[in-house]
């Protein structure tokens, strides 16, 4: 949109400070993290390990006279990685008088402080559930108008995010918007041109829209993360005044049996691998969880599963909340198809199997046997709502 692209256009640096996260995928590291040397920022990170107690990135008697902004949209309480690296962003930039502000759309159930933001303002009625853009584009005018910041951060995700940071652009609200934006740092940004073949640099710009892994979301510090009920209140009455002019009308979204559903839209998926022999049983078994069935490339080749329920790296890539495995083994390929799967539980014989290490929730055990004592238990709880 506003975006002056230099004469002098430079190649990438190709040992720009990276950092690899527990997925294996590499994140160039944001300038300089804290007081971390010219190393980028990596000796910050190896030497904070997560578990390790953070400081707090504002003083306990600062006092903030500036302001960054970072907006997202939470999904069932959570923000996604893209919208962690956005907040990530404001908060690497932000020195010790700035303020980190975080703008969610939707309901907020992870720590705020953890992302890095000194303060919360949270609209749990708009979000993904909701389609309300103009109600969403007046809150943020109204908070921009509030907070003043200096520089908004919105993830350039190609569905919300970057719907509301162009509408925002075309609203006149902002001084500048970049898009597409792969390096930041206090003293600029870049975007990719040319197919990629170049990288064009520019000052910040007002409105930053972030594309993915440009930032590590992992903080060697914390925000205040205070969430500020007043001032959401106060948001939240300026964005329904606009929904009463809007041309639009949300009709609200559909329910449909899991059977039905495409893999990667499900949000509950139960996959089979090698080591489910009883298909029957496998195929009861999600219908009474009303999960979507997925398997392994070894399952669709052996004649068990149609080819389009085969997830991996030839398959489908699949999102759900929750991704129960059974005899799988986690080659390689399976597990690309599952990396933004949030809560992956694996049923294995095998406690070295990949997948085991993969899972947030490991069972040693035969898959038959679980299935048929899972299934047992599904229908005792749902004959028990049926009596109540
Ligand atoms: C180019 C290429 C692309 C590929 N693309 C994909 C892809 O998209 N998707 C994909 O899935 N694969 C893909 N593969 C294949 C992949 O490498 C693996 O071969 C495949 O994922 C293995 O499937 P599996 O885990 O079901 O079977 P196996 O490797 O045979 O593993 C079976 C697992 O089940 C366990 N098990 C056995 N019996 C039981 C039991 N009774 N109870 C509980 N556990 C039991 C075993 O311990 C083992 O861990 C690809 C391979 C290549 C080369």
């Amino acid at each position: 949109m506003d975006m002056a692209i230099q004469n002098s256009v430079r190649r990438i640096n190709p040992r720009r400070p990276f950092s690899i996260n527990a997925d294996g995928v590499k994140r160039i590291v944001l300038g300089q993290l804290g007081d971390s040397g010219g190393d980028g920022g990596q000796a910050a990170l190896q030497s904070q390990p997560h578990q390790a107690a953070k400081p707090v990135r504002l003083a306990a008697d600062a006092v903030t006279t500036g302001c960054l902004l970072a907006v997202a949209h939470s999904d069932r309480g959570a923000l996604d990685e893209h919208a962690r690296q956005a907040v990530a962003a404001a908060a690497l930039l932000a020195d010790g008088a700035t303020e980190v502000a975080l703008l969610v759309f939707g309901g907020l159930d992870d720590d705020a402080a953890a992302l890095g933001a000194d303060r919360c303002v949270v609209l749990p009625q708009y979000g993904n559930h909701a389609f309300a853009p103009e109600a969403e584009l007046a809150a943020l005018q109204a908070l921009m108008e509030t907070l003043l910041p200096a520089h908004v951060f919105i993830p350039d995700d190609g569905v919300t995010g970057s719907d509301l940071g162009r509408r925002l652009g075309a609203a006149g609200t902002a001084a500048s918007v970049a898009t597409h934006v792969v390096e930041i740092s206090k003293c600029g940004l870049a975007v990719y041109r040319q197919q990629g073949s170049m990288l064009a640099r520019r000052s910040l710009a007002q409105v930053v829209l972030l594309e993915t892994d440009v930032v590590d979301a992992r903080l060697p510090f914390l925000g205040r993360g205070q969430v500020a009920g007043e001032l959401s209140a106060a948001i939240g009455v300026k964005a329904e005044a606009a929904t009463s002019s809007s041309p639009f009308l949300d009709l609200g979204s559909k329910t449909m049996a899991a059977s039905q559903m495409e893999l990667d839209e499900a949000d509950f998926i139960v996959s089979a691998g090698n080591g489910v022999d009883d298909v029957a049983l496998f195929k009861s078994l999600a219908n009474a969880l009303d999960a979507a069935v997925g398997a392994s490339r070894v399952a669709v080749d052996d004649g068990k599963f149609q080819r389009d329920k085969q997830i991996g790296a030839t398959g489908k890539t699949v999102s759900a909340s929750a991704y129960l495995a059974f005899g799988i083994s986690g080659a390689v390929q399976h597990l690309q198809g599952i990396k933004d799967c949030r809560h992956v539980i694996a049923v294995n014989l095998d406690a070295s199997a990949p997948m085991i290490k993969r899972a947030d929730l490991s069972i040693i055990g035969d898959a038959q046997e679980l299935m048929t004592a899972l299934l047992d238990q599904v229908r005792q709880a749902r004959s028990m709502e049926g009596a109540s």
